[in-house]
């Protein structure tokens, strides 16, 4: 069986706080399983066995499944199946080349949006040229460092990620603007940090509901272990000082003792 704790370091990055700390805490298979399944899936179009080996070795070590087609003229097929959130493809494929692939994805509807990363031989420049102009997203070139490849597909992701149009938050006086990343207190621009941003439009989205320090970490940190649960204290108070009128007696930002925090229900 899979040893937990060793995954649970390799996969870190894509687990909740929470869950990771109960992995550190009792050693517990099934959360393992929980978050296999919550990882990115990667297609690898390519047809040396032992470069897919040694990508698949090292993309899964950093927590995304992995899934791989040695011939071109099924990587369509394959796509259509697997629905990978990103493909590394050869430009060098038998049965149907890197390019053509390419050009039919993004003609593609559905799988138009699936972001590309081409691998290419290094006397291959015509192939990038052409491979960026049809619609793949960037590229490295044979041979490859994992590190960079690895952190091309970790990019190309995080590019990729679905943008969330949110409307503006209005409070009482309090004025959220996500889209223009903007806060203003009865009329009067306040400067919070992006962390500090994220706190308050995640609390004021949520009027009346009470977060623990942990859901709020896990909601506003994300993957940032550097924190500990009395960061979110410090936050508080800083937001506190920024948007109160009377930062002791907040009207906004309210302590619910022994739980956590909350944004008021109603706020005039
Ligand atoms: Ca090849």
């Amino acid at each position: 069986m899979l040893r937990s704790r060793e995954l649970a370091v390799n996969y870190s990055q894509h687990i909740p706080r929470k869950m990771l700390r109960k992995i550190h805490g009792d050693v517990a298979d099934v959360y393992v399983l929980l978050f296999i399944d919550m990882s990115k899936k990667i297609l690898i179009a390519e047809d040396e066995q032992d470069l897919i080996r040694l990508l698949k070795y090292n993309l899964e070590k950093e927590g995304f499944r992995v899934s791989s087609v040695t011939d071109g003229s099924l990587v369509l097929a394959e796509i259509r199946r697997e629905e990978p959130a990103l493909l590394i493809l050869d430009v060098m494929l038998p049965g149907m080349d890197g390019l053509e692939i390419c050009r039919q994805m993004r003609r593609h509807d559905k799988f138009g949006g699936i972001p590309i990363l081409m691998l290419t031989a290094r006397s291959g420049e015509a192939d990038r040229v052409v491979g960026l102009e049809i619609g793949a997203d960037d590229y490295v070139t044979k041979p490859f460092s994992m590190r960079e490849l690895i952190a091309r597909v970790r990019a190309l992701l995080r590019r990729h990620e679905p943008v969330q149009q949110q409307n503006s938050v209005q409070r009482g006086s309090l004025v959220i603007d996500p889209s223009a990343h903007a806060v203003s207190v009865a009329g009067k621009q306040v400067e919070l940090s992006a962390l500090e941003f994220r706190l308050l439009l995640h609390l004021a989205s949520n009027p009346g509901l009470v977060f623990s320090r942990d859901q709020l970490l896990d909601r506003v940190w994300g993957n940032d272990r550097s924190v500990t649960p009395r960061s979110v204290d410090v936050y508080i108070r800083r937001v506190r000082e920024k948007i109160e009128t009377e930062p002791q007696q907040p009207a906004f930002l309210q302590t619910v003792h022994g739980v956590g925090y909350r944004f008021a229900a109603r706020a005039d």
